[in-house]
This record gives structure tokens, C-alpha cells and sequence, in this order.
């Protein structure tokens, strides 16, 4: 049995399609899931409100900017009828679109050609993102592999990483609030922040309204693992299990998540009274 609360699917930049998303979920027995698609919700239109087997989580994952660092806060359990969701959703989506032209003008500045139209075809309609502008480059044979174009082009610090249209971590952690959702601080041990600034960082997060933290996969971030915990317990932050799975075959899994151990709060307690009780119904106390 396992928990996943963070993955992907081809409404953002996943490669699996909302369907066979939770189908693999169900052969793999996950028992809680939550997809949670860069800043769109798009997939749960594709799917049961209650898939056979498993209890589906509402989620998103929202991008952030905090002291000049991408940081990405899902929401989960969501009100997916908010008016307070569909609000951030429709500005999240415009900033997205204005960004992927910059995106498309740096990487023209560097020589390489239909970026833009690349791109958005492989995105194909639904959230249109870095590894979308990577596949491009890679499958029009214009940069050898995906990895080389996030280490040159697009990766943390580089001129296609580009984050000045997000909006900061509070503003978003208080739309999450307003749609009912729990904020959750999405993958810590991606950010390669100091202990001292990881700390800070989780400081304000409580401080504005933030719920809880991931805690990383089994072997993406063992050394952190202890830390986190312990941070989580003094600021009163609750743990998530997400795999932050994108497609079969990469680093991630499905299903493939810590155990929330006694003495740490799991995020599923701060969900809805009915939800919980879904859980409850699957044996997830
Ligand atoms: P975006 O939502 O456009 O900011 O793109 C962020 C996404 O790019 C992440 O969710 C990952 O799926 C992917 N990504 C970020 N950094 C890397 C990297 N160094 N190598 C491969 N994929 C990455
Ligand atoms: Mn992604
Ligand atoms: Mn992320
Ligand atoms: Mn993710």
C-alpha cells in the first residue's frame, strides 16, 4: 500500500495521460493519489471523482518565487469548483504564456530555430514548460540530450530559467488557503539551499500560512531526510509523501514514497472531514 500526493500527467509535463495515470497507480496499489499538474487542474476533468480502488486527492502544483529562488507549493485537497482556484489557475496560465515566448526568444538568441512552435506542439494543448522546450531541442536534433539543455539553457541560474513572472510564495500559499487546499512545500532537497536558508525558507512558509512539507523519495535526498523531519516537527509542519513521478522509465516512480513514521503528522490529517473518511475506508488512519 502506498500514499503519493505529487505526480504528473500530460496535462502538464507528464508523459502518462490523466487515465493511464491513475490506471497505473491502481495496478501498482497505491491507495491515496493526487495528481498535481504545473498550475493546472485540467486532468481531473478526465477522470472519476472516485476511481476504483484508490481515493483521488484534488492537487495542483503551483510555481513560486521566493528571494529570487523558483519554489514550487502544491495544494492539496483542493475545492476544485473554487472561484479563488480558478482565479490563481487563469494567472498562473497567463504568466505561463508570456513566459514561454521569453523562453523561446532566449533560446532563438542562441541559434537554434522554431523553438516556440516546437514547444507548444509538444505540449499539445495542455501547460507548456522547460521539458517541453528541452524535448523540442532534443527531438528536432538540435541539442544531443534533455540533460545538456537543462545544464546550458534552462536549468536553475541559466538564461531559460526564467521565474520573474511568478508570484511570491505568500501570495500563493494564500490562494491555496482561499481554495480550501493544504500548502504544501514541494521538494525541498531540490533547491540546494544551506541548511541555514532551507530553515528560513520553511520559517516564512509556516509563518504565511503553509501546512506541510515533502519529504523526498527513498534514495533522492536521504540526507536531508533527518533534518527535514526534525524541522517539521519544531515548526509544526505536517509531512507529504510524493513521488513528483513525471513518466515510467525517469528517476521517480509512482508510488514510490517515504513512510510518514508515529511522532511525525501526516498532511492527510489537516484534509477535509469526507476525505479523511475516505482514507479511513482504504485502512489509511
Ligand atoms: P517549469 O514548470 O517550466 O518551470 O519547468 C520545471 C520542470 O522542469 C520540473 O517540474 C521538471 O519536470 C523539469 N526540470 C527541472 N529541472 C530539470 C533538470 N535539471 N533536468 C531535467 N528536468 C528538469
Ligand atoms: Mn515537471
Ligand atoms: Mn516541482
Ligand atoms: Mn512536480
Amino acid at each position: 500500500m502506498s500514499i503519493d500526493l505529487h505526480c504528473h500527467t500530460t496535462a502538464s509535463d507528464g508523459v502518462l495521460s490523466p487515465v493511464a495515470l491513475v490506471e497505473r497507480a491502481q495496478a501498482m496499489g497505491v491507495k491515496a493519489l493526487s495528481i498535481t499538474d504545473h498550475d493546472t487542474v485540467d486532468a481531473y476533468r478526465m477522470l472519476p471523482r472516485s476511481p476504483d480502488g484508490l481515493v483521488l486527492i484534488p492537487g495542483v502544483e503551483f510555481s513560486t518565487r521566493w528571494k529570487g529562488v523558483n519554489i514550487h507549493v502544491v495544494g492539496l485537497d483542493v475545492d476544485l469548483d473554487s472561484p479563488a482556484l480558478a482565479e490563481a489557475l487563469a494567472r498562473q496560465a497567463a504568466a505561463r504564456e508570456s513566459r514561454a515566448e521569453m523562453i523561446a526568444r532566449t533560446l532563438e538568441k542562441q541559434g537554434f530555430t522554431g523553438v516556440l512552435a516546437g514547444a507548444q506542439a509538444l505540449a499539445d494543448g495542455g501547460v507548456i514548460g522547460r521539458p517541453h522546450f528541452a524535448r523540442y531541442l532534443v527531438e528536432s536534433g538540435q541539442v544531443s540530450d534533455h540533460e545538456t539543455v537543462f545544464r546550458r539553457w534552462l536549468g536553475a541560474g541559466k538564461p531559460g530559467d526564467v521565474k520573474a513572472m511568478w508570484p511570491p510564495l505568500d501570495t500563493i500559499v494564500a490562494e491555496i488557503l482561499a481554495a480550501g487546499g493544504v500548502p504544501v512545500l514541494a521538494h525541498p532537497q531540490h533547491y540546494k539551499m544551506t541548511a541555514t536558508k532551507l530553515r528560513t525558507l520553511l520559517g516564512e512558509f509556516k509563518l504565511c500560512g503553509g501546512q506541510a512539507v515533502e519529504l523526498p523519495a527513498p534514495g533522492q535526498g536521504a540526507q536531508i531526510e533527518a533534518s527535514l523531519i526534525g524541522l517539521a516537527r519544531v515548526l509544526g509542519l505536517a509531512l507529504s509523501p510524493g513521488s513528483d513521478f513525471h513518466g515510467p522509465g525517469a528517476f521517480t516512480e509512482l508510488g514510490r514514497t517515504p513512510v510518514i513514521r508515529a511522532g511525525s503528522v501526516p498532511v492527510w490529517s489537516l484534509f477535509s472531514a469526507s476525505r479523511q473518511q475516505a482514507l479511513a475506508a482504504q485502512g489509511i488512519a
